[in-house]
């Protein structure tokens, strides 16, 4: 890939947070602690957003980061025309589904094994969009299937796959009275809500007494080993970074137990099945992990040299 035409198709989109409204995050999602450190500078689109490290858990996010306001434009027009950029290639909602109908052949060899025997009649899709994986799940399990997506037009296209759907974010709606169901998965998402935490309490609200959640991530440590840098692992469309520990840790808080993980066939998602469980106090002992976390990132960037 030359770098050179790819900063010229970025710079084409004319994007440029830095005149956009932002907000700092002032205590860390997973533990609540207050002290960072500033990891990194520019994402890999090169805009100019900051990385922290949460020195009590190892958590990393963007802080400041565009409001929820912002993020919304941001997805509304700038987002697939910027992955486009980035890639060198269209990137649009046929593509899209073209990829997710591959991922959801991947998400059924791994999830069916464990669900098949399991009495499943109700499953929802946070984040589900177009209904592409809720569409393969539901004909896989044999049960009701529901997509929950903020964005009509994608949901429109949902429920013509036969799809019931709910228009509304996971984190700041009550959706109780929606549930209970049986399985819920949350699929190539969490990186990029605002407020994890509150997310996986909603979907554990709404999960059967038996129920199962799915929920897959980008590992934070192999984008950064793949790319050889920091930067290359964070972009402004992700206001968290995860990483087994991180996420592990928020499960166990959250009230869910792992029964099952996966690194999917990109080498870079991984995934968990899980139960529910009872909440439990996740992040203690993870000072430990958190300098473990600097002391990486510090390697891969005396690796990096002065790269500016
Ligand atoms: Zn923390």
């Amino acid at each position: 890939m030359n770098e050179n035409s790819r900063t010229k198709r970025i710079q084409k989109i004319g994007f440029d947070p830095t005149r956009l409204e932002t907000e700092s995050v002032t205590g860390c999602n997973l533990c609540g602690g207050s002290v960072f450190c500033a990891i990194a500078w520019t994402d890999r689109y090169d805009y100019p957003v900051q990385s922290n490290l949460c020195l009590t858990c190892g958590l990393i996010f963007l802080s400041p980061r565009l409001t929820a306001a912002e993020y919304a434009r941001f997805y509304d027009g700038i987002y697939r025309p910027l992955v486009s950029a980035y890639h060198g290639r269209v990137i649009d909602a046929v593509t899209v589904e073209e990829e997710q109908q591959e991922y959801t052949s991947n998400l059924i060899r791994f999830l069916m094994p464990h669900l098949s025997a399991k009495n499943i009649r109700t499953m929802l899709d946070v984040g589900g969009s177009t209904g592409v994986i809720a569409a393969g799940l539901k004909e896989a399990i044999g049960c009701e299937g529901v997509v929950l997506d903020p964005s009509p037009p994608e949901l429109e296209r949902a429920e013509q796959r036969g799809l019931r759907t709910i228009c509304a974010l996971i984190e700041d709606d009550d959706l109780a009275s929606e549930g209970p169901f049986d399985f819920v998965c949350l699929c190539q998402t969490i990186d990029h809500l605002l407020d994890v935490r509150g997310a996986l309490v909603s979907i554990r609200n709404l999960l059967s007494e038996d129920g199962f959640f799915y929920v897959d991530f980008v590992d934070f440590e192999t984008i950064a080993a793949r790319t050889a840098r920091i930067e290359g692992a964070i972009k402004i469309d992700h206001p968290y970074y995860f990483t087994r520990d991180t996420i592990e840790a928020y499960l166990r808080q959250t009230g869910f137990t792992i029964v099952a993980m996966m690194v999917m066939p990109d080498g870079h998602h991984v995934g968990y099945l899980c139960r529910g469980g009872e909440p439990a106090p996740g992040s203690v002992g993870l000072q430990p992990f958190a300098g473990e976390q600097y002391r990486r990132i510090r390697t891969i960037q005396a690796a990096a040299g002065n790269s500016g």
